[in-house]
């Protein structure tokens, strides 16, 4: 067994801090990375908060963080894909059974054996998973993504949970080309859903709480900018959208979003409020509209959209800051003051 450094909560009131953690030898299917960057998700902070506790409690000391990149440096015998010195990333997930109907369909993230980055049981020490707000992390192969050479590093680490959570959907609706797509919420899941929605050529239209992210909604790909706290704004849209992206991470009234919608058209659920969301049925009923979630994506669809994200030079927009500044970066999130990922320089931890 190895020591690690990393930033761990202690408790659901208490700020992450420099911590030691435990990581296993490398097996033979291992691959040991060190970590270059980390991004944050919002489900980092709901999880150290421990804001789902009646779904997911949150054991401590937790260590978050599932959008890694980084270098590798040791590989196990029976390693056939990757070698010491390669780029690679490691997303939400890091182990499942390989045998259900969902691992075999490629959809590892419904595996009823799933063991996901941090917070989840650790077969090999026993205890939890701990993420990538650390120097380095020990995964099996099958869960190790290439990265493209191309790429700024430091955004593309959020793609590992914020660019695969948004892909997924989007892909899975089918041909959105010319179809009117809603992304709601402009934080790390929604910038990168506007940038896909575009690139997959829809009219792509951003609901956002704050005005002052109008200018970069455009930039980021937006045709339109709708600011949802204007009434007057939101009833010109009413009933023509096809799909929508909701990716608010608080309690919000969904049904102002399913009111957006044409007939038949779709709200995929990526955003997880602590809360459960009323819906109306008469939202709904009215139209044959319905409402889905989406949990980030499979390893191959990961990789695949990676490639995409190579192929078409696409990284998240990134605040890079150093390890010590997390507590601040998670002050910034709750109030939605996030441009449009943080991206934890892991070198910082160096100098702990
Ligand atoms: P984020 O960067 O904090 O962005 C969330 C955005 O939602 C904010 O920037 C804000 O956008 C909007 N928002 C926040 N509070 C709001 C409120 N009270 N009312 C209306 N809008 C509000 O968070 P994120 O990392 O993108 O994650 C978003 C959610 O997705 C979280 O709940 C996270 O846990 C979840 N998630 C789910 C999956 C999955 O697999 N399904 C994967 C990753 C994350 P505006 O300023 O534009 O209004
Ligand atoms: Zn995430």
């Amino acid at each position: 067994m190895n020591k690690a450094k990393a930033y761990s909560a202690a408790s659901s009131t208490s700020p992450l801090s420099l911590d030691t953690i435990p990581r296993r030898d490398n097996t033979e299917r291992d691959v040991q990375i060190e970590i270059l960057y980390c991004g944050i998700c919002h489900s980092d902070l709901h999880t150290v908060r421990n804001e789902w506790s009646s779904i997911m409690p949150t054991t401590y000391p937790c260590v978050p963080g599932h959008e890694i990149v980084g270098r590798v440096t040791k590989v196990g015998s029976a390693v056939t894909n990757f070698k010491p010195g390669e780029l690679v990333g490691v997303g939400c997930m890091v182990d499942s059974d390989q045998s259900c109907p969902h691992c075999q369909a490629d959809l590892e993230q419904f595996c009823p054996n799933s063991t996901f980055t941090y917070n989840s049981p650790d077969k090999h020490l026993g205890g939890i998973t701990y993420g990538g707000y650390s120097e380095n992390i020990v995964v099996d192969e099958k869960f190790v993504l290439r990265v493209p050479e191309n790429l700024d590093l430091a955004g593309v680490a959020p793609l590992l949970c914020a660019g695969i959570t948004t892909y997924s959907p989007i892909r899975r609706w089918g041909d959105i080309k010319g179809k009117k797509v809603g992304v709601v919420g402009l934080g790390g899941l929604g910038h990168m859903g506007v940038k896909f929605a575009r690139a997959f050529g829809a009219h792509v239209v951003v609901f956002t709480t704050s005005p002052n992210k109008k200018e970069d909604a455009v930039r980021l790909g937006a045709h339109e900018v709708i600011i949802s706290t204007n009434p007057e704004d939101m009833q010109k849209h009413a009933g023509s959208f096809d799909f929508i992206l909701d990716t608010i991470s608080a309690e919000h009234d969904i049904n102002a979003y399913i009111n957006m919608l044409g007939l038949e058209g779709n709200i995929t659920l990526v955003g997880a409020p602590e809360k459960p969301l009323a819906v109306s049925a008469f939202a709904l009923i009215f139209g044959r509209k319905s409402v889905s979630g989406s949990l980030i994506g499979g390893i191959k669809e990961t990789q695949e959209m990676l490639d995409f994200c190579g192929e078409h030079n696409i990284t998240a927009d990134v605040e890079v800051i150093p390890i010590q500044k997390v507590n601040e970066a998670y002050e910034r999130l709750v109030k939605s003051d996030v441009k449009y990922r943080f991206s934890i320089d892991m070198d910082s931890l160096k100098f702990e």
